[in-house]
């Protein structure tokens, strides 16, 4: 059998296969003091997806995965943020590293949050960008800058729509420096539940881990693009969210 058919079956398998299913608490985007609820929507359970990184170039790889108990460094996340679960994936990197849309769509949000959250960035993709059976909203968060931009604007797979920082991480934990990396967060909905440019429209679409995207789009190893903007993946629709270096 090809390789890559094993490795994407395998991969399915471990996604369609009762894990040892973790359910956090799910505070989500909601305001701080408002009551915690486990229902649906804001439930992280893991998924047992293993990223497969492709072997001819180098990825900037997650730091800590979806739905992961730990920080990046290994030390226990807040339990009272999505009850003490990753809502997302982290990729550490310097200040500054251009961030890819991971498919095309338009821009759906963006806006400065407090700690743990910082500047960030929502996109919507329709199935149509995908090729998924699902709306999916990519929120990336932490970056450097306010992005330019403006709400409902079109970006193409792989566009450079920002860039990475720290926001929201300087203090508590990370100490003044704080910790320079991409939270990616990954919804998904049936139907397009989101206003252009409402912050809390996000809520109606369940959290998935960032890597089904990759695996249900039939995609192992990972498709990517690499810094001077070039798709490396042939009849790729979807893409990591930082560019990989050819070995
Ligand atoms: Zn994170």
């Amino acid at each position: 059998m090809d390789l890559r058919v094993a490795v994407l079956i395998l991969a399915l398998i471990a996604f369609h296969a009762p894990s040892q299913a973790q359910f956090g608490s799910g505070k989500g985007e909601k305001k701080m003091g408002q009551a915690r609820t486990d229902s649906g929507k804001n439930a992280i359970q893991a998924s047992g997806l293993r990223p497969v990184y492709p072997v001819e170039a180098r990825c900037p790889e997650i730091a800590s995965p979806y739905a992961s108990p730990t920080r990046y460094d290994g030390s226990a996340r807040a339990p009272w943020a999505f009850g003490g679960l990753h809502g997302g994936i982290d990729i550490s990197l310097d200040e500054g590293t251009p961030l890819l849309a991971l498919a095309a769509g338009t821009v759906a949000m963006k806006g400065e949050g407090g700690m743990l959250e910082g500047i960030y960035l929502w996109l919507r993709h329709a199935p149509e960008d995908t090729g998924l059976a699902y709306w999916v909203y990519s929120k990336y968060q932490h970056l450097e800058s306010m992005p330019d931009l403006e709400h409902g604007a079109p970006v193409r797979l792989g566009q450079v729509i920002a860039r990475s920082g720290r926001t929201g991480t300087v203090g508590k934990h990370y100490g003044m420096s704080g910790y320079p990396h991409l939270h990616l967060t990954t919804r998904k909905s049936p139907e397009d539940v989101v206003t252009v440019g409402s912050r809390e429209s996000f809520g109606g679409a369940a959290l998935l881990d960032p890597l089904a995207i990759y695996h249900e789009a039939g995609a192992v190893p990972i498709p990517y693009a690499t810094a001077d903007g070039k798709i490396a993946t042939p009849g790729a629709r979807v893409v990591w969210p930082v560019a990989c270096r050819p070995k």
